[in-house]
């Protein structure tokens, strides 16, 4: 018997990093899963589903962009009306923006909150509505060590992701006796297009407080989302699990 036989969810941001590389776990634990990304993410969307679908398990591409509320609520409506049930939401798309306080833009500010933090809010929002209705399920969301601490240059994205530490505990309390598990993430710096996509000095900047001196891994990432997803977790609630090499040990 594997963890997920038999249930259904959803994965945002799962064309690529750390939201494919747990889709793909979610699936190998028996898991059908939509993997929902933007539009503008298709070939990538379709090759995770390619992956789980030659190892056997079952996935299917919506094109959703999370900031949107209908997209977010077809979204829903599409796990259940094609699996027949939701048991767990990964709320994990996100945008990194950089700049110092003064220097963001103001439209730059906007993007990351519509998308890093309403569009948790809103995955949220649409999966509790149905677990409440239907016996409870399980959400993670994906936060960031920049939800714990300060980090110069990131501020918007500091902010964001403080945010969803924040609506991670609140929605947390108000729905544990519904039967609605609900935790956060807090990876490190990990080996995904977001941070290997950055300038050399701008990765070093971000290794430094990792004492083993590596990125992480998008896998390694994903089995601690398989484990706060499992029943093994039945106790953890309302948790923001680091899963960044010590990076924030000394904080
Ligand atoms: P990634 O860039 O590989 O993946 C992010 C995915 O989100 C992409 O596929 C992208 O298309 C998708 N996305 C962007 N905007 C979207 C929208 N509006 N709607 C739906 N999907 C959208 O990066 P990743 O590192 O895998 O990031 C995943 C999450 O992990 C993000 O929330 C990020 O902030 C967080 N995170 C990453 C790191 C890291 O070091 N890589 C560390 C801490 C937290």
């Amino acid at each position: 018997m594997r963890l997920f036989d038999g249930k259904a969810g959803f994965v945002t941001g799962a064309a690529s990093g750390i939201g494919r590389a747990t889709a793909v776990a979610y699936a190998r634990e028996g898991a059908r899963v939509v993997i929902a990304d933007i539009e503008a993410s298709r070939a990538n969307s379709e090759e995770t589903v390619a992956i789980i679908k030659a190892a056997g398990g079952e996935a299917l591409f919506l094109p959703t962009d999370v900031s949107k509320a209908d997209q977010v609520k077809q979204l829903v409506d599409t796990v259940v009306s094609t699996y027949g049930r939701l048991d767990f939401a990964f709320n994990n798309a996100g945008i990194l923006a950089t700049g110092f306080t003064a220097d963001i833009e103001e439209r730059d500010f906007d993007r990351i909150m519509a998308i890093d933090v309403k569009g948790v809010w809103l995955c949220m929002k649409y999966a509790i509505l149905h677990m409440k209705a239907h016996g409870g399920g399980v959400i993670v969301n994906t936060a960031s060590e920049a939800g714990l601490v300060g980090t110069p240059n990131a501020g918007a994205y500091v902010a964001a992701k403080h945010a969803v530490v924040g609506l991670t505990k609140t929605a947390a309390g108000e729905y544990a006796n519904m039967k609605i598990r609900i935790n956060a993430i807090a990876p490190g710096a990990i080996a995904t297009p977001m941070v290997l996509d950055l300038p050399k000095e701008a990765q070093d900047v971000l290794m430094d407080p990792q004492p083993l001196h590596r990125f992480g891994t998008p896998e390694e990432v994903a089995e601690a989302v398989i484990f706060l997803s499992s029943d093994k977790a039945a106790f953890i609630i309302g948790a923001t699990l680091s899963i960044d090499g010590g990076a924030t040990s000394n904080a």
